[in-house]
């Protein structure tokens, strides 16, 4: 998937349509199980007693692409969801005339 490298967008800080930079957003990742909510939830899974909410069977196909959106005249970010689930990959092209 391609996206330009500059768009005219609506910008929520400015309150108007602005121009934006793009960038890719590099997509997010589990913490890992040093958070409270997942010491808490080993802890119910010790001993007897079976399971709490365990892994989900289902993998989801691919995952929902991010675009980081910087407002030129005011520096505010705001990401943007290109399209649905998709195994490919975000790419930011400059715009060909
Ligand atoms: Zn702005």
């Amino acid at each position: 998937m391609k996206y330009p490298k500059e768009t005219k967008t609506y910008c929520p800080k400015c309150k108007k349509h602005t121009k934006h930079t793009s960038k890719v957003e590099s997509t997010s990742k589990a913490r890992g199980k040093t958070t409270k909510g997942s010491r808490k939830h080993e802890r119910i899974l010790k001993g007897y007693g079976g399971k709490r909410k365990g892994n989900p069977t289902i993998k989801k196909q691919g995952k929902r692409q991010r675009v980081l959106l910087t407002c030129t005249e005011c520096k505010k970010k705001h990401q943007r969801v290109i399209g649905s689930r998709t195994k490919k990959k975000l790419e930011v092209v400059a715009k060909e005339k």
